[in-house]
């Protein structure tokens, strides 16, 4: 049966990805190996490698003061690396927290030094995204940390906070490459590849160079990001098969468009369920409130317990995979990454309100 694939993470990659990988499984480029067995030092390596950073670069505008980096350990490697490498015995760590990945980021930074929170949602059970204002920093805040888009409560930023004294450290794991970054107003933009950008073992991290030049120095060299960057993520050996993918899936975007049009297909896959849910006179209800709803992350209840169970097995049967909340906020959540083609979720949202018809 086909099947509909709505997962968090690892998710959904284009169809188009996953053949031409499936060839380069066997003989890449005519080299007679599998793009998985190429050295990481041989020529047809680089040029995946570089290829691939290259397009990260065009794709998000990076600006040239700004570093690309390759990094394996996934998102959570960064929440303990960003305070190792930024935060120093006089400053403090910032923190936004608007979920539980930025409640996670949190408690590892303050595992390394002081921390503090400078707003925070976690009241209204993070329906929604506070109001902050950056220019309100104490002099010693060594960066501020935002999670751009969240992940498991289906909140995200419709505008990154202004920037004010101190660098700002943006958690774009399940946002990124869907839409445009503006780089007055951030300083590091970290991603785990497994939501947007590919498969998992890969981590995105771009960083103003000046920043890295100034940081710490008495951490383990394999932690360090002047490391990294001065190796080209080359420093030992990457995850080879996950820079591929990657890069096969930038060459996609690029192809469809680019970030504008993925961030344009993002609105219109969105409104597709939200007006399910705003239409269904209270039958589903949504978890964010409406004006911080995430364009990646369509969170929501049936507020009759024994519908909702209902509601995921025979979703499930139908198809559609990795309908179940997050364990932590129970009810349904729908993920609609790039790579979640829009006639799959238009099928989602015929379901839904069939379901409803069905059902009260
Ligand atoms: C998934 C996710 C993470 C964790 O990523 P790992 O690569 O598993 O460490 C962190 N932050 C956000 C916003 C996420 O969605």
């Amino acid at each position: 049966m086909k099947k509909l694939n709505f997962n968090p993470g690892p998710s959904a990659l284009p169809a188009e990805v996953i053949k031409t990988a499936q060839e380069s499984m066997f003989n890449y480029e005519d080299s007679g190996l599998s793009v998985v067995e190429l050295s990481h030092r041989a020529p047809l390596y680089e040029d995946i490698h570089f290829q691939a950073m290259n397009r990260v670069r065009s794709l998000l505008e990076v600006p040239d003061d700004f570093e690309i980096l390759f990094l394996q350990g996934g998102a959570s490697l960064q929440f303990a690396m960003l305070p190792m490498n930024f935060l120093t015995p006089e400053k403090k760590g910032a923190y936004v927290l608007t979920g539980s990945w930025s409640e996670k980021a949190y408690q590892e930074a303050e595992r390394v030094g002081s921390v503090y929170t400078i707003a925070s949602s976690q009241d209204s059970e993070y329906r929604t995204i506070p109001e902050v204002d950056l220019s309100s920093c104490s002099e010693d805040t060594a960066y501020v940390h935002v999670t751009s888009n969240n992940t498991i409560f289906g909140t995200q930023w419709q505008q990154l906070p202004l920037k004010g004294n101190a660098p700002v450290f943006v958690d774009a794991s399940s946002d990124i490459f869907s839409q445009e970054i503006n780089w007055d107003n951030v300083d590091v933009v970290y991603a785990g590849a497994q939501k947007n950008a590919g498969p998992s073992g890969i981590t995105v991290v771009i960083m103003k160079k000046s920043l890295m030049k100034d940081g710490n120095k008495d951490i383990p060299k394999i932690l360090s990001y002047d490391t990294h960057a001065k190796g080209e993520s080359l420093y030992h050996t990457p995850p080879t098969g996950s820079i591929y993918l990657l890069g096969l899936v930038m060459k996609w975007i690029e192809d469809n468009g680019g970030v504008k049009a993925m961030n344009v297909a993002a609105n219109e896959k969105a409104a597709l369920l939200y007006n399910v849910i705003d239409e269904s006179n209270g039958f589903y209800v949504g978890h964010s409130d409406k004006d911080s709803r995430s364009l990646m992350n369509v969170t929501f209840r049936i507020s009759d317990e024994v519908l909702e169970k209902k509601f995921i097995k025979e979703a499930d049967e139908a198809g559609f995979i990795g309908i179940k909340g997050h364990r932590s906020v129970g009810g349904c959540r729908a993920s609609i990454y790039n790579a979640v083609p829009k006639e799959h979720v238009e099928t989602l949202a015929t379901f839904m309100k069939e379901f409803q018809n069905n059902n009260q």
